[in-house]
């Protein structure tokens, strides 16, 4: 019999748990009531009780368990291989934090707790908010965004809220046009215009263009330093001059501070506020829309606006302040992700500060080498002393018609997760990659190794990576249309269409 023809027990076709149903089966029991039944009915109106739900999976616990187990295999992880994805910076999360974070006082810590019940989750918060400050060199900082692109949005109204006590809020916001997209959005959504600023030709700030487009119109300029190619902005002090000349401010989009920290600070080359990633540069593992923390530092004359609570001293106490009448408010319920800021203070404490700058050299140290390994088969087309990331384009592979998107592809099939594909902008299919310090040289080696082979093969045989992946259990899908009109119910057999995702 040939190996197509058995029903393998265990398969890479895992089946539907609708698909394994079989009626009456449970996963559970319960205890019996203790207390006296009550009719639902009754109680909750009979329109309001559910018989059954159509089509709802009856199955075991076994297997349940091991359904889901099995799916789970499938998932790429940060604990089981590198993610090279460019500006995302996807590191390793130290176990130590998630032991941390799950201490029972922590853990269980309830946000409507009395103060005086929660001054060690604040003494968290505020030794968290104390290392953030040494670190980026501001004056002061919330914790409260949920993530960077929430950071933007809370530093560009403390920037509008701060205008506006001068007089005027101003009409545009400066934007390098290699920018992550949260930055325009942020500045649209903040009630701004966007004005975007070409790159020069060697990618970065272009202080002629800036000169010019610096005006009393300008509320601020976002930049992100080392920018989207990591290359840091040697200008940056120039830039910030030229800014506050004209009553504008520096916003600093802090993603790439796995670059910076413990090397250079954003408070002393000029910046008047920024946020961190704290899922990025802190190790808190992200991906999959999990939690993440955007805190948001300030220069003195932005700490005014700052959300509130703020935390405060009282005598030998922690307190909150909300008596802070130039406040922007509340950007989000309680405190901020306080699971995040665990990790991130245990992150912190774990390295110290010697630590944390050799974590940035070896970041930078990594992305450099492959940068070398790399450079005789893929096209660099800002050929600037890059720091924690590089990019490539795909010009030299699209001449055999093959572009990043396939490439990254390809390396599926060498089991790695792809780089960031086509970002940022102002590189022709880029390929964006970001080893993080994480990384051994055993695994850089075999991701290079695996890149140079997808380059010999694109001129022996493009036809093989660009119908890549192979080895996975579904190949190319039609990703717009996998957007625009996902298909995520599920119906019943007999009705025809099977799940689709
Ligand atoms: C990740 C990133 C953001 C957005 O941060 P989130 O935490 O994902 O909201 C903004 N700018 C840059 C450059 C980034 O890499």
């Amino acid at each position: 019999m040939s190996i197509q023809k058995v029903r393998a027990h265990i398969s890479q076709n895992e089946a539907l748990l609708f698909e394994r149903s079989s009626p009456g089966k449970r996963g559970y029991q319960l205890p019996g009531l203790d207390v006296p039944p009550v009719d639902p009915a009754a109680a909750l109106g009979a329109e309001n009780v559910r018989v059954e739900i159509e089509g709802f999976p009856e199955v075991s616990e076994v297997e349940a368990i091991r359904h889901f187990t099995r799916l789970s295999t499938w998932n790429y992880a940060i604990d089981y291989g590198m993610y090279p994805l460019g500006s995302c910076t996807m590191k390793y999360n130290p176990r130590v934090n998630e032991l941390v974070a799950r201490t029972e006082g922590l853990a269980w810590a309830h946000p409507y707790q009395p103060e005086a019940l929660s001054q060690g989750a604040m003494e968290v918060m505020a030794r968290l908010e104390a290392a953030l400050l040494e670190i980026t060199g501001m004056d002061a900082v919330t914790l409260q965004p949920a993530a960077g692109a929430h950071g933007e949005l809370t530093g560009i109204l403390l920037v509008r809220a701060c205008l506006e006590k001068r007089g005027n809020p101003r009409k545009k916001i400066l934007i390098p046009d290699s920018a992550h997209g949260t930055n325009p959005a942020t500045a649209a959504i903040a009630g701004y215009a966007v004005e975007n600023i070409r790159s020069s030709e060697r990618g970065t700030l272009d202080l002629a263009a800036l000169e010019q487009a610096v005006t009393e119109e300008v509320a601020a300029l976002m930049v992100t330093n080392p920018n989207t190619l990591g290359v840091f902005e040697e200008n940056i002090a120039r830039v910030s001059e030229l800014l506050h000349r004209k009553g504008a401010m520096l916003y600093m989009d802090g993603a790439n501070m796995n670059a910076l920290v413990g090397i250079t600070r954003p408070g002393d080359f000029g910046v008047d506020v920024m946020h961190l990633n704290l899922h990025k540069t802190f190790s808190t593992p992200h991906g999959g829309g999990g939690p993440g923390g955007g805190p948001v530092a300030v220069k003195k004359v932005l700490e005014p606006f700052l959300p509130v609570p703020r935390l405060k001293r009282a005598g030998k106490k922690w307190t909150w302040n909300y008596k802070r009448p130039d406040s922007i408010g509340r950007v989000r319920a309680f405190y901020g992700n306080f699971g995040v800021l665990v990790r991130a203070l245990a992150y912190i404490l774990a390295h110290g500060g010697e630590g944390l700058r050799n974590a940035t050299l070896d970041a930078v140290l990594n992305a450099n080498y492959l940068r070398k390994k790399l450079e005789p088969y893929f096209d660099l087309p800002y050929p600037l002393p890059n720091m924690h990331e590089v990019v490539f384009s795909d010009d030299r592979q699209s001449r055999r018609g093959v572009r990043t998107g396939d490439i990254a592809k390809r390396l599926i099939d060498y089991g790695f997760h792809p780089y960031t594909v086509s970002f940022p902008l102002i590189v022709h299919g880029a390929l964006m990659i970001e080893p993080t310090e994480t990384e051994g040289k055993l695994e850089l080696d075999q991701f290079a190794d695996a890149l140079v082979s997808i380059a010999a093969e694109v001129e022996s045989d493009p036809d093989l990576v660009k119908s890549a992946p192979h080895s996975t259990r579904t190949s190319r899908v039609d990703e717009v249309t996998a957007a625009r009109r996902p298909v995520v119910r599920w119906k019943p057999a007999s009705t025809g269409s099977q799940a689709a995702g």
